[in-house]
């Protein structure tokens, strides 16, 4: 017996994948057109509506086979986020982004030192990003360990560059990491102290932003709801 129906059936099915898999991918694909299209303010709301889909457990599905091809020809990304390497927080996934979308630059504690602003000068004035967001995150362990004052190896460098964010907070003497509301104070004072380092450090960024071309923001991941709040600096 032949299956006549059956090779139609296959032929829809495909059809319809094949329009899945283009509707799936509602980002624009990256390119020199769509990139000079954004603006420092289109880049935020994009990353603002990519989270409230992470939020909503609505992950766009991405065709990653389309966007691994099309990153041979070039990059033309639209944000640069400086994140803790802390697990918990997926940079591309939080923000609901793909191959070419991003740069993501991590160390613990989200501190910006001449390597994290090199490659942010390379990424503003070479490669094109519209935005840098500096994300710190609920239950930050470089930040307890801050709080705490730990000395351990090479860490010990790594958590002075937070110290100035800890007595920065009001009444920090005596208290410690088991202080909740104190380590999510630090946590918030770390990453504006850092956007200002930025501004402080880097001629290259603060001239593109003064310029308009790029805007500096800093961001608090939350580890209980996956939401990404905007801080006012
Ligand atoms: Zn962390």
């Amino acid at each position: 017996m032949r299956p006549r129906t059956r090779p139609k059936s296959f032929a829809l099915v495909g059809a319809l994948a094949a329009a899945g898999a283009l509707f799936a991918d509602h980002h624009l694909q990256p390119n020199q057109a769509v990139q000079d299209s954004l603006t420092p303010d289109s880049v935020l709301a994009d990353l603002k509506s990519g989270n409230e889909k992470y939020v909503a457990l609505q992950g766009t599905g991405f065709e990653l086979g389309q966007r691994r091809e099309a990153a041979t020809e070039g990059q033309y990304p639209k944000a640069y986020v400086l994140s803790c390497v802390d697990s918990r927080v997926p940079v591309e996934t939080v923000f609901d982004q793909s191959i070419g979308d991003i740069f993501v630059g991590r160390v613990a504690g989200n501190v910006e030192n001449e390597d994290q602003l090199g490659s942010m000068e390379y990424a503003a004035a070479v490669a094109g990003i519209k935005l840098i967001v500096v994300m710190g995150h609920e239950g930050c362990g470089a930040v307890k360990g801050a709080c705490d004052d730990v000395k351990l190896g090479n860490l010990s460098s790594l958590l002075q560059k937070i110290r100035p964010a800890v007595t920065s907070v009001e009444g920090y003497a005596g208290k410690t990491s088991k202080d909740e509301a104190f380590v999510n104070d630090v946590i918030h004072a770390n990453v504006k102290r850092t956007v200002a380092d930025l501004r402080d450090r880097s001629e290259v960024l603060a001239g593109l932003e003064t310029e308009g071309k790029i805007r500096i923001v800093g961001a608090f991941y939350s580890l209980e709801d996956g939401s990404v709040t905007f801080l006012d600096n």
